[in-house]
């Protein structure tokens, strides 16, 4: 049985006071859903503790929008994975196509990465997706395929067991364009396809999330597909009431 699954990137957006309240309005709410879905939550770094501390006592997680790629030194202005895990965080988005496309993140670091995290005990949320033009030209099968063999194909099948995936169709974040539900389902069958080739049947407890423009009205149709776990939501995770209604999308 596959974990259902709601993880809000709140990218660079609230301040740290604003995010502390945007924590506990979704924990005073969360009641409103069923317990079966699992809610994450991944405030800026600088949020990280003021958020912690509102989750407390909650079955709300807590996650971070990236990590180092290096475990510690002389690398200014980075953060560590085991600063993030140091202070409650249970998940880090990783390749996240904001990081892919504005700083330059490739599969080579995003394997460095990947080391931090699990060395870390962080469950990495492994964000895959192609372009507008990509899409356009076919290309997004092999675009996806080629962003889990140079990253997810060189974990341990036991490091496999502790990930999830997000597919991210770039052409959707942020744009209120969505992918149809039959579209996400088309590419999700087609990762799970590709996680079984490599990892077997643990391919099929892989939670694969939906990520772009997904809110309160796409969400219970995007959610009823076999292979559609739960959803990587950036611009409705900053209202509460969003944020949880999409929760309620979950009909299986
Ligand atoms: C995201 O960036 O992870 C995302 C899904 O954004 P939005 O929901 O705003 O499209």
């Amino acid at each position: 049985m596959r974990k259902k699954i709601v993880a809000g990137n709140w990218k660079m957006n609230t301040l740290p006071q604003e995010g502390a309240e945007l924590a506990k309005n979704v924990v005073a709410n969360r009641g409103e859903v069923c317990s079966c879905v699992n809610f994450i939550v991944c405030p800026p770094f600088t949020h990280l503790s003021m958020v912690a501390a509102e989750l407390k006592g909650s079955d709300v997680e807590l996650g971070a929008q990236n990590c180092a790629a290096e475990e510690k030194g002389a690398y200014t202005g980075e953060i560590s994975a085991q600063m993030i895990a140091a202070l409650g965080c249970k998940y880090v988005i990783l390749g996240h196509s904001e990081r892919r496309q504005y700083y330059g993140e490739t599969s080579e670091t995003l394997n460095k990465k990947m080391v931090q995290a699990y060395a870390n005990n962080l469950t990495p949320i492994y964000c895959v997706g192609e372009n507008l033009q990509e899409r356009e030209a076919g290309e997004h099968f092999n675009v996806v395929k080629k962003q889990l063999e140079e990253v997810i194909f060189n974990l341990s099948e036991e490091q496999f067991k502790n990930l999830i995936v997000a597919y991210e169709p770039v052409w959707a974040i942020g744009t209120g364009k969505t992918a149809t539900a039959d579209q996400a389902q088309e590419i999700h069958a087609f990762i799970r396809k590709t996680l079984r080739e490599k990892f077997g049947a643990a391919a099929d407890d892989c939670a694969i999330l939906y990520g772009g423009s997904c809110k309160p009205a796409n969400a219970a149709e995007i959610f009823a597909k076999e292979d559609v776990d739960g959803g990587l939501i950036g611009g409705a995770a900053l209202k509460a009431a969003d944020f949880l209604a999409i929760g309620k999308g979950f009909a299986k």
